[in-house]
């Protein structure tokens, strides 16, 4: 044996040592897809929609989560986040959102069910001074709590919606087509064969779904039974494809399909899955003569806004009279119009104009917009729509 050999062995065992101190320090991670294990819950993401990515459990059983985008390039800060809280035990869970990208901007909603919500507590959300984290305070009592960053609507709750509106008025829904994971993208046709047209589209951006839930409210009045809705459709039919997205909504994704493209980008080009059915869709109108006299777009963005074109539309000026004869109708849902010189932008609003000259609308909503006064705001909306529509000669 040599002189140093005993040094040697005493060296390396104090080095595992160490490591196995430093071990024990590590606070335990999980990644996303695997249930995150604290003292006295647990934290899952094995539903449609969820986004946890990694959690870990620190010292003090608080958990912070590294909230990541789906895509790993530049992408709009929309960070959605979707989770389940299992108690386990304790009476609260402490949980720190932190994001991979962008800052905070959804104010966390609440469910006992997955499908019913509010917005958490005031009391339980507190958003860092830097605007990048928050600090979700969960009361526990024995059943799980969704939090998510909006209410979760999934395809199952939009497939719900089209029966029921369908079926109301003996609409066609049929399958527009396949997303690029093989869901359907429905489409819902008041009157196949029908010349003129108003064309609504959903659902593009996944996370916003305060546009989602104006899309319901207006689609419910334009597919209702009143007598303005059935007169409208009897001179107009309405193309409706409310979820063009699925993949993206199923995936939790914070812009882009399941193809790594923001579809609002892709108008035009048609090269995803999904704008390719839009596409073909209206070169089929186009082939049978059929003309869409109006597209709105539903959206959520930082305020209740319009975008749309200048005064320059067939017919001219069509939005402005629309909204301005919506607006003495509306309380509580402040809201705006801009307009934007047009571009080459393959958004589907520009792509609307450009091809038709036609008014073309993306109707945002607000991500924290009161939903009532969202939905209220959207069925007047809806009205004046139809009545501005039949006052115009086509
Ligand atoms: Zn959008």
């Amino acid at each position: 044996m040599t002189p140093k050999a005993p040094y040697v062995a005493r060296l390396v065992a104090l080095t595992s040592a160490l490591l196995l101190a430093s071990c024990a320090m590590v606070p335990p991670s999980f990644p996303a897809g695997e249930a995150c294990l604290a003292d006295g819950f647990a934290i899952e993401d094995d539903f449609v929609a969820a986004r946890r990515g990694t959690c870990t459990v620190l010292p003090d059983d608080s958990v912070s989560l590294r909230i990541p985008a789906e895509f790993s390039g530049k992408i709009n800060p929309s960070p959605w986040f979707a989770f389940k809280v299992i108690p386990n035990g304790a009476s609260q869970a402490v949980i720190d959102l932190t994001y991979t990208r962008h800052s905070h901007r959804y104010w966390p909603k609440v469910s006992s069910d997955g499908l019913n919500w509010n917005q958490l507590d005031e009391r339980y959300v507190t958003v860092a001074d830097d605007g990048k984290s928050a600090r979700v305070v969960v009361p526990l009592e024995s059943e799980p709590v969704w939090i998510a960053a909006q209410e979760i609507i999934s395809p199952a709750v939009h497939d719900a919606w089209n029966q029921k509106m369908s079926a109301a008025i003996g609409a066609s829904l049929s399958v527009l087509g396949e997303s690029k994971a093989g869901l359907p993208i429905h489409i819902i046709d008041t009157n196949p064969g029908g010349e003129n047209i108003l064309f609504l589209v959903g659902r593009q951006h996944p996370p916003e779904v305060s546009g989602a839930i104006a899309f319901f409210a207006f689609g419910e009045i334009v597919f209702g039974d009143s007598e303005l809705a059935r007169e409208f459709r009897d001179r107009f039919r309405v193309i409706a494809i409310p979820m063009l997205n699925p993949d993206g909504i199923v995936g939790g994704h914070w812009r882009l399909n399941l193809g790594g493209i923001d579809l609002n980008r892709d108008w035009g080009p048609f090269e995803q899955p999904e704008t390719a059915l839009v596409g073909e869709l209206l070169d089929k109108l186009d082939a049978a003569d059929a003309r869409i006299r109006m597209f709105v777009d539903f959206h959520s963005t930082n305020k209740n806004v319009f975008y749309t074109q200048f005064d320059v539309t067939d017919p001219p000026a069509f939005t402005t009279r629309w909204l301005s004869a919506a607006a003495p109708r509306i309380s509580d849902y402040p809201f705006g119009k801009e307009t934007r010189p047009i571009t080459n932008y393959t958004v589907a609003k520009n792509y609307m104009f450009k091809r038709y000259g036609i008014p073309a609308v993306t109707f945002e909503v607000g991500d924290e917009t009161d939903r009532s006064a969202a939905k209220a705001a959207a069925r007047v909306f809806a009205e004046e729509l139809m009545r501005t529509m039949l006052q115009q000669e086509y």
